[in-house]
């Protein structure tokens, strides 16, 4: 149940000081940055703030807050407080939004750091990351960190499987999934191209990356149910064809044939 909340009475001896409150005010600024009178407002108890249009260029529809306040059996106020104040009109900044959160793919320059959080949620460690592989012999040392660089134990931290799915919804949902333009009219899906570089580890089953210099994707990873018109098997039917050009005229009449004339 929710209780309703009472309208503070606006206090008289509050509520009349307008000339107490418009004169603290014009001991901070300007008297051209103050405007009309707007409206008395009852915080709580004797407590009152009035308003005052602000004609500070720049500043429209903002107000001058000025707060006074009466202590018991007192016929003055003292001035509680003096602030800038914006109305329901007035111009405002946009919501501030962390860069974290504002950055986008492309917004990276070069030189430019972006570190990554310690508890990232698409990454997670990789265990055998700095372990002393000195007390091996040779070969098996190299045979350990060809498996541990495969399985991407040679790095501090390796995708998550948050981080994986992520991606590849990210990918299968852009513009080199099954859904992208290009792909609804392509005659075969890359799955079947000769052109696609096949990835390992799980996501490789749904993705592949494209190696046709030709193609708009040429570099990028692409799912197996996209595809283009630069397809490897792609044949043009007839219809397709260029159309033939007529027999050539062969223009026989040479410069003694005219002098015949
Ligand atoms: S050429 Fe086209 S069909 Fe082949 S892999 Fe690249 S995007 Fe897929």
């Amino acid at each position: 149940m929710t209780r309703a909340t009472k309208t503070p009475k606006l206090d008289s001896v509050g509520a009349e000081a307008v000339d107490d409150a418009r004169a603290a005010l014009l001991d901070l600024v300007p008297e051209g940055d103050v405007g009309e009178h707007l409206s008395s407002v009852a915080e709580s108890g004797k407590v009152v703030t009035h308003l005052f249009e602000c004609s500070k260029l720049g500043y429209r529809g903002w107000r001058w807050s000025v707060t006074v306040a009466r202590a018991p059996r007192q016929k003055t106020v003292t001035v509680d407080e003096v602030v800038l104040l914006p109305g329901d009109d007035a111009v405002l900044a946009p919501e501030w939004v962390p860069y974290r959160e504002r950055i986008r793919p492309g917004d990276l320059g070069p030189g430019d750091l972006l570190p990554t959080e310690e508890d990232d949620p698409r990454l997670v460690p990789a265990f055998l990351a700095g372990d002393d592989l000195d007390d091996l012999d040779d070969l098996d040392s190299h045979a350990v960190e060809a498996v541990t660089d495969e399985l991407g134990f040679g790095r501090v931290r390796v995708l998550s499987a948050e981080g994986r799915e992520l991606a590849a919804e990210r990918w299968y949902e852009g513009s080199h999934g099954p859904e992208a333009s290009i792909a609804q009219s392509a005659p075969a899906p890359c799955e079947s191209c000769g052109f696609l570089l096949k990835i390992a580890g799980p996501i490789g089953r749904l993705f592949g990356v494209c190696a046709n210099a030709f193609a708009n994707d040429d570099g990028r990873v692409v799912s197996m149910d996209h595809g283009c018109g630069a397809h490897s098997e792609v044949r043009l039917g007839k219809k397709n064809l260029p159309t033939p050009l007529p027999e050539p005229a062969l223009d026989t009449m040479r410069w003694e044939d005219l002098e015949t004339f």
